[in-house]
């Protein structure tokens, strides 16, 4: 293998830079050349490709984004664009993919690998709801985000004497609102691995009014519902007045923790390695603090689950 690419598709997350840059490094340190694919899969397919230096990714291993951009293209769904981008990266010369993504872009990885082209998939998504990891690049960073949140609105709500929702980001993964929600010291979180009743919300607010608390916080994944219709149905049912954040893409933003830069760095380097191996099909993830690599097919049919001990110990700790 002479030339790999590298591509960040999906959703964006904080480290992808770091991920991008230690594919770079590594591939150029270990003698091959390497280019970046622009705007995801849609930029395979248009041909928006360039050549990366060692100075190409300078300066960015603490910027959030990704300076490749990303983009969602549901021609890479069809076969033909599937085909289109093979022929785009057999035009310049590429021999491996290293893609950086969600789930979604696993599955086009896995297309690409079923037609023969040797592919990577690195774990690159805020909602740590990849299988085969335990974490992917953009959690912790975004799980400090919403807790540097929680702080600052506890401050409000007690000073006030009032009930919190704060709505975090996580349509089918709730690890972020239970992460944050244990790191916060949230009095009830909601995720949509878990089904709480309102009465169930209701009843734990009540056993804190009762030992004399009068502010809490209720930290509510996207997946679970709307934080707008839980305040109404407080509301309606019970007369609580609550007031509602939602913290929305400040999620997804903002400079790399430590932690991601590391675990993005090494993710990188791990993939290069394995084309180097002239291993494609592959995916990257790190368990119990080993890095590892699956069947990106195989994982595909595995679910991520949420660390539901901490689901438990939440409940415990907030009575
Ligand atoms: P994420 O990677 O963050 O889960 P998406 O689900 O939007 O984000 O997927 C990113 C891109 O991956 C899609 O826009 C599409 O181009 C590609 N993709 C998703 N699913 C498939 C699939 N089944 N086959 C081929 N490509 C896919």
């Amino acid at each position: 293998m002479k030339r790999i690419a590298v591509l960040t598709s999906g959703g964006d997350a904080p480290g992808m830079n770091a991920a991008v840059r230690a594919v770079v490094r590594k591939a150029i340190y270990h003698g091959l050349e390497v280019y970046g694919v622009y705007q995801g899969y849609s930029g395979l397919i248009n041909g928006n490709i360039k050549k990366l230096d060692l100075g190409s990714v300078g300066d960015i291993i603490h910027r959030g984004g990704t300076i490749l951009h990303s983009a969602r293209c549901l021609e890479f769904k069809t076969e033909e664009g599937q085909l289109k981008g093979i022929e785009q990266l057999k035009k310049h010369g590429i021999e491996g993919l290293v893609v950086i993504g969600g789930d979604g872009s696993y599955q086009g990885a896995v297309k690409l690998t079923e037609k023969g082209f040797p592919c990577i998939g690195l774990p690159g998504t805020i909602d740590n709801d990849i299988p085969g990891t335990d974490y992917t690049i953009g959690f912790d960073t975004a799980l400090n985000t919403v807790v540097r949140a929680i702080d600052q609105i506890r401050d409000t709500a007690t000073s006030h004497d009032r009930t919190f929702i704060i709505e975090v980001m996580g349509r089918h993964a709730g690890d972020i609102a239970l992460w944050a929600g244990v790191a916060g010291g949230a009095e009830t979180v909601l995720i949509p691995e878990k089904t709480d009743s309102l009465e169930d919300v209701w009843n734990r607010l009540q056993n804190g009014v009762q030992r004399g608390k009068k502010h809490s916080i209720i930290v509510l994944a996207e997946g679970v519902g709307k934080a707008d219709d839980l305040a109404r149905d407080l509301k309606e049912k019970f007369g609580l007045e609550t007031r509602v954040s939602v913290l929305g893409h400040i999620q997804r933003g903002g400079s790399p923790t430590g932690f991601d830069r590391v675990l993005a760095s090494r993710f990188g380097a791990k993939a290069v390695e394995l084309l180097l191996e002239g291993k494609g099909g592959r995916c990257v993830g790190i368990v119990n603090g080993e890095l590892v690599d699956h069947d990106i097919i195989e994982i595909l049919k595995e679910k991520s689950e949420p660390t539901m001990d901490l689901y438990t110990l939440s409940k415990q700790l907030s009575i």
